[in-house]
Protein backbone atom coordinates (compact mmCIF):
# COMPACT_ATOMS: atom_id res chain seq x y z
CA UNK A 1 0.00 0.00 0.00
CA UNK A 2 1.41 3.79 -1.10
CA UNK A 3 1.39 5.78 1.71
CA UNK A 4 -0.48 8.77 1.13
CA UNK A 5 2.17 11.58 0.78
CA UNK A 6 3.86 9.08 -1.99
CA UNK A 7 0.22 8.73 -3.51
CA UNK A 8 -0.17 12.59 -3.88
CA UNK A 9 3.62 13.00 -5.16
CA UNK A 10 2.81 10.59 -7.63
CA UNK A 11 -0.60 12.11 -8.88
CA UNK A 12 0.97 15.38 -9.04
CA UNK A 13 3.97 14.14 -11.30
CA UNK A 14 1.23 12.45 -13.77
CA UNK A 15 -1.02 15.52 -13.89
CA UNK A 16 2.57 17.47 -14.87
CA UNK A 17 3.21 14.88 -17.15
CA UNK A 18 0.01 14.97 -18.65
CA UNK A 19 0.07 18.74 -19.13
CA UNK A 20 3.18 18.69 -20.59
CA UNK A 21 2.64 15.72 -22.92
CA UNK A 22 -0.81 16.52 -23.86
CA UNK A 23 -2.10 20.05 -23.85
CA UNK A 24 0.82 22.37 -23.61
CA UNK A 25 0.28 26.37 -23.67
CA UNK A 26 0.88 26.11 -27.23
CA UNK A 27 -2.35 23.98 -27.82
CA UNK A 28 -4.30 25.39 -25.34
CA UNK A 29 -3.58 29.12 -26.96
CA UNK A 30 -4.74 27.31 -30.27
CA UNK A 31 -8.00 25.90 -29.64
CA UNK A 32 -9.10 29.28 -27.27
CA UNK A 33 -8.33 30.92 -30.89
CA UNK A 34 -10.61 28.48 -32.91
CA UNK A 35 -13.32 28.38 -30.21
CA UNK A 36 -13.95 32.12 -30.21
CA UNK A 37 -13.87 32.37 -34.25
CA UNK A 38 -17.07 32.82 -36.22
CA UNK A 39 -15.81 31.19 -38.87
CA UNK A 40 -13.00 28.59 -39.98
CA UNK A 41 -9.41 29.96 -40.03
CA UNK A 42 -6.23 29.81 -42.03
CA UNK A 43 -2.76 29.32 -40.18
CA UNK A 44 -1.51 32.44 -41.22
CA UNK A 45 -5.20 33.71 -39.51
CA UNK A 46 -4.30 31.53 -36.24
CA UNK A 47 -1.20 33.00 -36.01
CA UNK A 48 -2.71 36.76 -36.19
CA UNK A 49 -5.05 36.28 -33.64
CA UNK A 50 -2.59 34.68 -30.76
CA UNK A 51 -1.35 37.19 -28.35
CA UNK A 52 1.73 35.29 -28.29
CA UNK A 53 4.29 35.11 -30.41
CA UNK A 54 4.42 31.90 -32.17
CA UNK A 55 5.94 30.82 -35.20
CA UNK A 56 3.82 29.13 -38.26
CA UNK A 57 5.76 25.18 -37.47
CA UNK A 58 4.54 25.54 -34.04
CA UNK A 59 1.24 26.49 -35.07
CA UNK A 60 1.01 23.77 -37.55
CA UNK A 61 2.30 20.81 -34.93
CA UNK A 62 -0.83 22.17 -32.58
CA UNK A 63 -3.11 21.69 -35.04
CA UNK A 64 -2.02 18.14 -36.39
CA UNK A 65 -2.19 17.65 -32.45
CA UNK A 66 -5.69 19.24 -32.20
CA UNK A 67 -7.16 17.40 -34.94
CA UNK A 68 -5.60 14.15 -34.22
CA UNK A 69 -7.50 13.97 -31.07
CA UNK A 70 -10.52 15.22 -32.64
CA UNK A 71 -10.95 18.71 -31.05
CA UNK A 72 -10.67 20.03 -34.18
CA UNK A 73 -11.56 19.28 -37.91
CA UNK A 74 -9.86 21.25 -41.33
CA UNK A 75 -10.86 21.35 -44.73
CA UNK A 76 -8.78 22.57 -48.09
CA UNK A 77 -10.53 24.63 -50.91
CA UNK A 78 -9.30 25.54 -54.01
CA UNK A 79 -5.45 25.98 -54.21
CA UNK A 80 -4.71 23.81 -50.98
CA UNK A 81 -6.20 26.81 -48.89
CA UNK A 82 -6.60 25.02 -45.39
CA UNK A 83 -9.33 26.09 -43.00
CA UNK A 84 -9.36 24.77 -39.52
CA UNK A 85 -12.48 25.18 -36.96
CA UNK A 86 -13.84 23.28 -34.12
CA UNK A 87 -15.23 19.80 -34.53
CA UNK A 88 -18.69 20.15 -35.89
CA UNK A 89 -18.64 24.20 -35.20
CA UNK A 90 -19.52 24.58 -38.85
CA UNK A 91 -20.82 22.70 -42.05
CA UNK A 92 -21.75 24.78 -44.75
CA UNK A 93 -18.87 26.82 -46.32
CA UNK A 94 -19.02 29.79 -49.25
CA UNK A 95 -15.60 29.66 -50.58
CA UNK A 96 -14.29 32.51 -52.63
CA UNK A 97 -11.73 31.34 -55.58
CA UNK A 98 -10.68 35.00 -55.95
CA UNK A 99 -9.82 36.48 -52.60
CA UNK A 100 -10.02 32.53 -50.79
CA UNK A 101 -12.13 33.86 -47.88
CA UNK A 102 -14.58 31.91 -46.41
CA UNK A 103 -18.05 32.50 -45.53
CA UNK A 104 -20.54 30.49 -43.36
CA UNK A 105 -23.97 29.25 -43.46
CA UNK A 106 -26.54 27.74 -41.92
CA UNK A 107 -29.22 26.29 -43.81
CA UNK A 108 -29.10 22.67 -44.98
CA UNK A 109 -29.93 20.55 -47.21
CA UNK A 110 -28.83 17.49 -45.94
CA UNK A 111 -31.95 15.77 -44.64
CA UNK A 112 -33.21 15.24 -47.86
CA UNK A 113 -30.17 13.86 -49.57
CA UNK A 114 -29.59 12.09 -46.20
CA UNK A 115 -32.49 9.73 -46.85
CA UNK A 116 -31.71 8.71 -50.38
CA UNK A 117 -28.17 8.11 -49.45
CA UNK A 118 -28.56 6.09 -46.27
CA UNK A 119 -31.63 4.33 -49.41
CA UNK A 120 -28.47 3.70 -51.88
CA UNK A 121 -25.63 2.91 -49.59
CA UNK A 122 -25.06 1.04 -46.55
CA UNK A 123 -23.15 3.49 -44.39
CA UNK A 124 -23.39 5.11 -41.24
CA UNK A 125 -23.51 9.18 -41.60
CA UNK A 126 -21.90 10.82 -38.47
CA UNK A 127 -21.25 14.70 -40.01
CA UNK A 128 -20.81 16.51 -43.06
CA UNK A 129 -19.42 19.18 -44.65
CA UNK A 130 -21.21 21.23 -47.72
CA UNK A 131 -19.34 24.24 -49.88
CA UNK A 132 -20.37 26.24 -52.53
CA UNK A 133 -17.07 27.53 -54.86
CA UNK A 134 -17.60 31.18 -56.11
CA UNK A 135 -17.22 34.82 -56.17
CA UNK A 136 -17.72 36.82 -52.85
CA UNK A 137 -19.59 40.04 -52.32
CA UNK A 138 -16.67 42.06 -52.61
CA UNK A 139 -15.26 40.21 -55.85
CA UNK A 140 -18.18 39.43 -57.96
CA UNK A 141 -18.20 43.29 -58.73
CA UNK A 142 -14.39 43.10 -59.82
CA UNK A 143 -13.07 42.39 -63.43
ZN1 LIG B 1 -13.64 37.23 -52.80
ZN1 LIG C 1 -25.92 20.64 -43.29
Amino acid sequence: MLKMIEYCKILRTICRLVRILRFTNNRKNVLEVLTEADKPLTIQQIKEKIRENMDISTIYRALDFLERNHFIESASFGKSMRFFFCQNKFNHFLYCEKCSSIHVFKDCAADLLEESVLKNHDFIINSHIFYFTGLCEKCKGEK
